[in-house]
């Protein structure tokens, strides 16, 4: 789903997630701000509209149909070196907090991670370490 904003001032921002509610809640969290929030269900969406369009911050589900948020990290690290592209910032948003999901989620590429339910305070914390 593309947002209609196009302000080029606007951060871009691409939100990889395959659950409705955690979009509704996301949308309902950055409404007030001067964000577009592209969203994608699944990682194999995520990564065909990550090559169309130039993001400022992805936010990456893990667990996803078709394609997951570690194998599309991947995918998109993948494309940006093919493309001499530099590395667009990847936050994955994940359900686990352990060392071993950390320890995957930035060996597939991931810049960082929030752990889900993901309170709004830190979302936007995330946002801007990588805004500004
Ligand atoms: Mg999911």
């Amino acid at each position: 789903m593309i947002n209609q904003n196009n302000d080029s001032e606007t951060l871009r921002i691409l939100l990889v997630e395959d659950s409705e509610d955690n979009v509704l809640v996301m949308q309902l969290y950055l409404k007030k701000f001067p964000y577009r929030l592209d969203v994608a269900e699944n990682g194999q969406v995520g990564v065909d509209m990550f090559k169309q369009a130039k993001y400022d911050l992805v936010l990456m589900d893990i667990q996803m149909p078709i394609m997951d948020g570690y194998e599309a990290t991947r995918e998109i690290r993948r494309f940006e070196g093919e493309q001499g592209r530099s590395k667009a910032p990847i936050i994955a948003v994940t359900a686990h907090a352990s060392e071993e999901n950390h320890r995957m989620v930035l060996e597939a590429g991931c810049d960082d991670f929030i752990t889900k339910p993901v309170p709004k305070a830190k979302l936007l914390e995330a946002i801007q370490r990588v805004a500004t």
